[in-house]
């Protein structure tokens, strides 16, 4: 496993040869994809459309109403749909695979397997912590905001940021903005925001995205966070904690798509003297859990060790597979254990 160009610039040589030549290529990205997953794989599909490959992009499931506005979103195969067969059949003949925003391969749920096994050579590009080295090439950065990041140096170190245009400046600025928070996030560095004037350069019109993404809300939406801000916010000073929870008959009850509950968990953390929430949501076969913590407290560890999950210092999630009720006591029963740490924290 080498990190590509800065580090091994024979690596990135290899890689640049390997796509000097039409190739057939698939770009898959995690389940429940979001901004960051859509936006750089879309970005990326556009780019290497342009240098004359042959690409598909795949989700593992399928993608939220509210980034339904994507750029060729359209030409996204969902693997959970009657689209399979043909998902099979491009990645078994893929040249190049590439994975995008996940760092192992049990993020793409039923399509690991496909993956795995695929005779193609294998690309990751990723920002999450704890990569698995199942690659070829692998483009690592766990410092990186976003993904979408990593997909503009990546075209610029290529020599191609010319061919960046508008629609493509759009599905990486969104990526980016969405995974900074707006670019509040601690990892919104100095290159984040050259990153977004280049992009902003290419067209992107910004408070436009900014609506597009955040303020285009279906009711159902609002309406479901103002229950939860006025009825299910618990807060814990004790441990500096606070959490949420939602109930699948809840969700029935505001009539809400999986989409709607996007960010949520970013409320509980925007209360003054906490430092680590989580938001616990009652899917189909299993709990959903979201994770926020402020500086130095790692949530990415509280999610890997407890929780089945991974992801960032601050941003992590997991799931469990027991019950709501079952899930919550666990977590609670681990505060204890971090209550040092968390009273620690500078805020
Ligand atoms: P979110 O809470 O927004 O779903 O995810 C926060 C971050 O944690 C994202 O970067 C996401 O990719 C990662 N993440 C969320 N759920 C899981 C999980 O079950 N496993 C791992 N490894 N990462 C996760
Ligand atoms: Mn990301």
């Amino acid at each position: 496993m080498n990190h590509l160009f800065t580090d091994f610039p024979n690596e990135f040589a290899n890689f640049q040869e390997l796509l000097a030549t039409p190739k057939k290529i698939i770009i898959t990205s995690h389940l429940n994809p979001d901004a960051d997953a859509l936006g750089s794989s879309l970005g990326l599909k556009q780019y290497l459309d342009k240098k004359g490959h042959q690409v598909n992009v795949i989700s593992p499931t399928d993608y939220p109403d509210y980034l339904a506005w994507l750029p060729q979103l359209d030409t996204v195969i969902n693997f959970e749909s009657n689209q399979q067969k043909k998902a099979i059949q491009l990645i078994n003949k893929a040249d190049i695979i590439f994975c995008l925003d996940f760092s192992a391969l049990n993020r793409i749920k039923e399509m690991e397997k496909w993956v795995r096994e695929a005779p193609a050579k294998k690309v990751l590009i990723d920002h999450h912590q704890a990569p698995e080295n199942f690659a070829d090439f692998v483009f690592w950065n766990e410092k990186a905001a976003a993904t979408c990041e990593l997909i503009f140096q990546l075209i610029e170190h290529l020599g191609d940021k010319n061919l960046i245009d508008k629609t493509m400046a759009e599905c990486l600025y969104a990526g980016l903005m969405t995974d900074t928070g707006s670019f509040r996030f601690d990892a919104t560095s100095k290159e984040v925001h050259r990153v977004a004037g280049e992009l902003i350069e290419a067209g992107v019109k910004t408070n436009q995205l900014h609506r597009k993404l955040f303020d285009s809300n279906p009711i159902s939406r609002q309406r479901l966070l103002g229950h939860l801000l006025a009825n299910k916010l618990v807060v814990l000073p004790e441990f500096r904690v606070s959490y949420m929870s939602l109930s699948a008959e809840e969700l029935e009850k505001y009539t809400s798509t999986p989409g709607d509950s996007e960010g949520f968990v970013n409320f509980g953390l925007a209360l003054k003297d906490i430092v680590m929430t989580a938001i616990f949501i009652e899917r189909k076969d299993h709990i959903k859990i979201s994770f926020r913590s402020v500086e130095d407290f790692s949530v990415s560890l509280l999610a890997r060790t407890h929780f089945n999950g991974g992801g960032h210092k601050n941003a992590s999630g997991g799931r469990s597979e027991t019950s709501l009720e079952a899930t919550i006591e666990q977590f609670l029963a681990l505060l204890p254990t971090y209550q040092n740490e968390l009273l620690a924290i500078q805020e």
